[in-house]
């Protein structure tokens, strides 16, 4: 509010009366919380004015677009989102059969919760690198699209913590919407993760949002609904593409693969898909940063991620090499030769013969994956072995700007045992 000189608000960020806010809020958060969320607000303004300064400064080409201030989570009208930072020596986690996280809070609430002034908390999953040297500062948050607090907690592990590739086998991978994921190994392995439902609640919200849009008063460009269901619909890609690359990686990895082709949206050339349709599967899919966020997940596996453009290869017929000749229909590639397979199948299959020079061995039957909005599971006819079954209920979270391999980051759900919690920690 200094920033944009709002009455009341006058004068530079850092004259903020921070003094005034911890001593408010330490009773409830605990001092060093409060000291936390103030730090953290700082390094968010601090990072603002280093690029806004990077962008004004002439000799200096690393910044060709003016930075957004930092601004609040959520809104007045919705209600702010919820999320804390717990400082690195003000948490304790720990792991077994009943995980628990324990924080301190403030002198306000122990009596309220436990005597000894921590909150204890359930966890449920997995520390993703259990043996970790330190921990560093915890992200604590309410997940509203699937209602339970979540938290991050980045940990420093030993650079041989890092697994090594078992074989030197290699995968491609065709990326689209109503599938996905299409995945060929060279050991003769197939996956394919179904993206069909998942795309149109996508593209239902979006058409929610632009009715929303259409019915706003001259002048306006958002509603709360609206931003609401823009936050939901992110959270939601964001949650199965973090499930899907931590799910293909864990399966690539055990096959001894340790190289990733990656080819860009291929059904998009498909020539019934409008130009519109197209721009929402870009939307949807946000490719960059799904690959970005594979290359992040592979990067603990050892494997290597390529990103190569596959221009045809979702038209080519891997028995007689035509790409106009072939026809597409739904999921189906046929040819005049007598080839009739599934298409991205198929494509990632070309693909993958196309970039490698070692012998890809006979196919097994494709494994099939569905998304039930909390992990992918495998469709039970699709394969002959029984359902894998699953205890971790956790994703992984990887943000993209982890520093020279080392700091990692787990993300684990806590379940809270106070009753109307979310209304408590506002
Ligand atoms: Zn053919």
């Amino acid at each position: 509010m200094r920033y944009n000189n709002e009455n009341g608000f006058e004068g530079d960020v850092w004259d903020a009366n921070t003094g005034a806010l911890e001593g408010k809020y330490k009773g409830v958060l605990g001092a060093s919380t409060a000291q936390q969320v103030i730090q953290k607000n700082s390094e968010a303004w601090r990072g603002f004015f280093d690029t806004k300064n990077k962008y004004h400064d002439e000799s200096n080409t690393s910044v060709t677009e003016h930075p957004e201030p930092p601004g609040f989570r959520g809104n007045e009208d919705d209600g702010r989102q919820l999320k804390t930072v717990i400082r690195n020596t003000s948490y304790t986690v720990e792991w077994g059969e009943r995980s628990r996280l324990e924080i301190l809070v403030g002198r306000e609430l122990k009596d309220q919760y436990d005597h000894t002034g921590r909150l204890r908390l359930e966890i449920a999953g997995d520390p993703n690198w259990p043996d970790y040297e330190k921990q560093g500062r915890l992200d604590l948050w309410y997940d509203e699209t699937d209602s339970t607090f979540r938290a991050s907690q980045p940990v420093t592990v030993s650079d041989d913590a890092r697994d090594t590739p078992l074989a030197d086998e290699t995968a491609a991978l065709d990326i689209g919407a109503n599938n996905l994921v299409a995945c060929t190994t060279t050991t003769g392995e197939q996956y394919l993760y179904e993206g069909r439902e998942l795309f149109q609640r996508f593209r239902e919200t979006a058409r929610k949002i632009a009715r929303l849009q259409s019915k706003l008063e001259d002048g306006r460009y958002s509603s709360k609904r609206i931003r609401r269901l823009y936050r939901k619909r992110t959270c939601r890609r964001d949650h199965a593409q973090e499930a899907l690359c931590r799910d293909l990686l864990e399966r690539l990895y055990a096959e001894g693969i340790n190289t990733v082709y990656i080819g860009g949206l291929t059904d998009v050339l498909d020539t019934h898909w409008s130009v519109e349709t197209n721009a929402k599967t870009h939307n949807f899919w946000a490719f960059k940063k799904f690959a970005e966020r594979l290359a992040c997940t592979a990067e603990e596996y050892g494997i290597l991620i390529e990103v190569r453009s596959e221009a045809w290869t979702s038209q080519e017929c891997p028995q007689c090499g035509s790409t106009n000749r072939t026809i597409r229909h739904q999921d189906t590639l046929t040819c005049p030769c007598g080839f009739d397979g599934h298409a991205d199948l198929t494509a990632s299959e070309t693909f993958l013969r196309r970039h490698i020079e070692q012998a890809v061995r006979p196919m097994a039957r494709p494994v099939r994956f569905e998304w039930d909005d909390h992990r992918w599971s495998e469709l039970p006819h699709s394969h002959e072995s029984p359902k894998e079954q699953r205890t971790d209920p956790s994703t992984v979270h990887c943000d993209g700007n982890v520093a020279s391999g080392v700091v990692r980051k787990s993300e684990i759900s806590v379940m809270t045992r106070i009753s109307d919690s979310r209304t408590k920690s506002a």
